[in-house]
């Protein structure tokens, strides 16, 4: 029978009555004849609770021990999925991330998918099971620990699972009813596109916009998974949502086709190091291993044999990054004045693919923040996006100035 994937995020399966409504849902599909799996997230909070518990009790805490932790909301709302779904006569049954067993690297609480052997689920489907109900958000690594795939990692599950299972698509169920332009919450211009094509999609995705997990939208794209984002509130027909898929398949967009931002972004300053060949090396070598994700990075012009090195990383890694260069400081690896860390800013990036080909994007972009009083603190572009560093409160300010400003709201 065709295999067809639904995942259903933390909101979707918030409560009882939720997973319900969802369940119902599933068995929409397994009455049209699919053999369904069901992805589910913990309850909405949950994981949210669970890192609280964790940073409380080991502010620089080992990460195993983390993943084991903050693992255990997507065990519950399988087992309670796999339960209502008995309770409507649908064949289901739920399985862990090590039971499947879903296979990943070591690197714990950003571990990446190695693989799912489909023989365990494809025997239950064989033997009349219609809904295998899978935690998503975790796995099993090679040394037998509990890891976890990163924040919203279970959007990558489902797509792992899809490609896996050669599904015919990947619904991604959620509390909007698609992708926007921008984050609908905070611009009520924000518009639904019926399409985004991949490469939109990944940008968005690694710039802020929690709609779909990063690594999900590279699996879709690497295996060519059809995959969809659409409400669980809503009733859908078969073309409800946003489809993902291959810029060939778009035949019209905007230049810019998404805003997106990150609200918790540091900008740390090391103040005075020696400019020298290798010292980049030594700053970020140390930061990496202690596990930080450095996002943008500006050295200054030296002067008298001395520069100051910025960079960015999310606010929760400050203390880590912190840490690792005062240490290799103390170690003698590198040498600096001070440290500052400036927890106070905000991420905000256009994107699209159109930018490839048109140029001034970045022009417009930076007169619109200046003429509303927006102070750019550092600017990152590539190919097909611009990022700026600007203090928060401005954030949703020059979220909606920008959304304005290249006519999102309508269509190309
Ligand atoms: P789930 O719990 O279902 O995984 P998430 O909270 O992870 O849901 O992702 C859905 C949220 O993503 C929406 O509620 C919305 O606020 C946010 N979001 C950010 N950018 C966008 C965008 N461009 N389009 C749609 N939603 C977006
Ligand atoms: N529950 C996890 C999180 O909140 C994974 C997910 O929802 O995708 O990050
Ligand atoms: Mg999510």
């Amino acid at each position: 029978m065709p295999v067809l994937v639904m995942k259903f995020g933390g909101t979707s399966v918030a409560t009882l009555d939720r997973i319900r409504r969802a369940a119902k849902r599933v068995g929409v599909e397994v009455s049209k004849g699919y053999d369904v799996i069901v992805i589910v997230s913990a309850m909405a909070g949950k994981t949210n609770e669970l890192v609280g518990y964790v940073n409380e009790t080991s502010p620089l805490y080992d990460a195993r021990e983390y993943d084991a932790v903050v693992s255990s909301g997507e065990n519950v709302t399988a087992g309670l999925m796999a339960l209502t779904l008995q309770e409507m006569d649908v064949p289901a049954r739920s399985w862990q991330g090590w039971q499947v067993p879903l296979i990943t690297t070591s690197a714990h609480s950003a571990a990446r998918i190695e693989d799912i052997p489909t023989d365990n689920i494809n025997t239950k489907f064989a033997e009349g099971m219609r809904v295998a109900v899978v935690a998503g958000f975790q796995g099993i690594s090679p040394d037998g620990r509990i890891t976890t795939l990163g924040r919203g990692g279970s959007d990558t599950t489902a797509v792992a699972f899809a490609a896996a299972f050669e599904a015919e698509r990947c619904d991604i169920y959620t509390d909007v009813d698609g992708v926007y332009t921008t984050d609908p919450r905070i611009a009520s211009k924000a518009r639904k596109l019926d399409k985004i094509a991949f490469e939109e999609m990944l940008e968005l995705a690694s710039l802020g916009a929690k709609v779909l997990q990063t690594r999900s939208v590279e699996l879709a794209m690497r295996y060519n998974v059809k995959l969809r984002v659409l409400s669980s509130f809503e009733e859908q027909s078969d073309d409800a949502g946003t489809l993902v898929c291959a810029e060939e398949e778009i035949m019209e967009s905007n230049v810019v086709s998404g805003i997106a931002y990150s609200r918790d972004e540091a900008k740390m300053t090391l103040v005075s190091v020696a400019d020298r060949p290798g010292i980049a090396a030594a700053i970020f070598g140390p930061l990496s291993d202690a596990g930080v994700n450095v996002d943008m990075i500006i050295q200054n012009i030296a002067e008298e044999g001395r520069t100051d090195m910025t960079f960015s990383c999310p606010t929760d890694q400050v203390k880590r990054a912190e840490k690792a260069l005062l240490d290799a400081r103390t170690n003698g690896e590198i040498n600096y004045h001070d440290l500052i860390a400036d927890t106070d800013v905000a991420k905000i990036s256009a994107v699209g693919i159109g930018m490839r080909s048109q140029s001034g994007v970045a022009a417009k972009m930076f007169k619109t923040l200046s003429d509303e009083g927006v102070n750019i603190k550092v600017i990152a572009t590539s190919e097909i996006k611009i990022s700026v560093l600007v203090d928060r409160k401005y954030m949703e300010l020059a979220v909606q100035a920008l959304h304005d400003v290249f006519e999102l709201d309508k269509t190309a």
